[in-house]
């Protein structure tokens, strides 16, 4: 088990009033170990995983549990290596400030849309300097 999010406190209107809504989001490793079985299979060892990691939490989703969505993400969140965030500073130095083309997207920060939206604001004041100065 990565984390779970409670997605009804995220976002209030995506749930009819006294329900909830979990996200459990599961390790790479224990995700593509199972990616091409059925939805039901998934579902029970997604309620081990969650029961391993907390179990009370489980235990009030066993009681409430009125439906599952299985979404398979090929590719999700960022997953660096140790040592990935030095790479990762290297290669943005290596960028060109001036270059009519620049980089953004939350692959150059954290998998957080804060942090795409960040890259983007730079990349477009970049420009906005370059241009500028022409
Ligand atoms: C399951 C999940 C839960 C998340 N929860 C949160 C959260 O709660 N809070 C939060 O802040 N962030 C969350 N994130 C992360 C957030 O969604 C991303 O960090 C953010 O969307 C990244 O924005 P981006 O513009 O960099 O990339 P993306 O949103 O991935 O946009 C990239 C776009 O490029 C397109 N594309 C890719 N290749 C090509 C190509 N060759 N040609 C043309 N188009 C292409 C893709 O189709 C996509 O539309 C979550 C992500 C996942 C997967």
């Amino acid at each position: 088990m990565n984390y779970v999010s409670f997605d009804h406190r995220i976002s209030p209107d995506c749930t009819p009033t006294g329900k909830g809504l979990l996200s459990l989001h599961l390790h790479p490793t224990w995700s593509r170990q199972r990616l091409d079985l059925d939805d039901t299979t998934i579902t029970t060892d997604a309620l081990v995983a969650l029961r391993t990691a907390l179990p009370s939490l489980a235990d009030h989703v066993d009681a409430h549990r009125e439906m599952t969505f299985i979404h398979r993400w090929q590719q999700a969140v960022l997953n660096r290596p140790p040592g990935g965030y030095k790479a990762l500073a290297a290669f943005a130095q290596s960028l060109d400030p001036h270059s009519p083309i620049q980089l953004a997207g939350d692959y150059l920060s954290l998998t957080l849309t804060n942090a795409a939206l960040a890259t983007g604001e730079r990349a477009a004041e970049r420009i906005h300097t370059n241009l500028a100065s022409v």
